[in-house]
């Protein structure tokens, strides 16, 4: 599946070291994230990651257009909920897109914890079935 992976600076370190305890289950899957949140999980766990624009730079909206294609599976999305953001529109844009197509959408480690877990034991099957109805433009 097609995960994104994005952290706000205050919580970049918490979803390095998620990605990092949760490296086996990531490995399975196709990754992209933002540019440094891409970065720094890279460097952290070797994964190899398709990275996209800084946040703030567009590289939300650069994941938004693939949920839009309906080709992003899972997201993690650590932001920041104390501190403003410049990007805050692209931010609220991709939260609204993700409730849009359904995708399912983790900010917090909490259900971060929740969402990769059910990814593991098949619970998001429902979007490769609907790949295979041809619902999304590419694979
Ligand atoms: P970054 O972007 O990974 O490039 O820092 C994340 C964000 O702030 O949206």
């Amino acid at each position: 599946m097609n995960i994104a992976l994005i952290a706000h600076d205050n919580k970049k370190n918490d979803l390095v070291q998620f990605a990092t305890a949760y490296q086996t289950i990531f490995s399975k899957h196709t990754l992209f994230a933002t540019g440094t949140t891409g970065m720094r999980i890279q460097e952290a766990t070797g994964l190899p990651i398709t990275r996209f624009q800084s946040g703030p730079l567009g590289g939300d909206q650069e994941i938004g257009a693939m949920i839009a294609k309906n080709n992003m599976d899972a997201i993690f999305f650590f932001r920041d909920p104390l501190t403003a953001q410049p990007h805050e529109p692209d931010v609220t844009a991709l939260v609204r897109l993700c409730d849009v197509y359904s995708i399912p959408l983790a900010t917090n480690m909490g259900t971060a914890e929740l969402l990769i877990r059910g990814l593991d034991e098949g619970f998001l099957e429902w979007r490769n079935i609907l790949h295979k109805n041809g619902k999304s433009d590419e694979r």
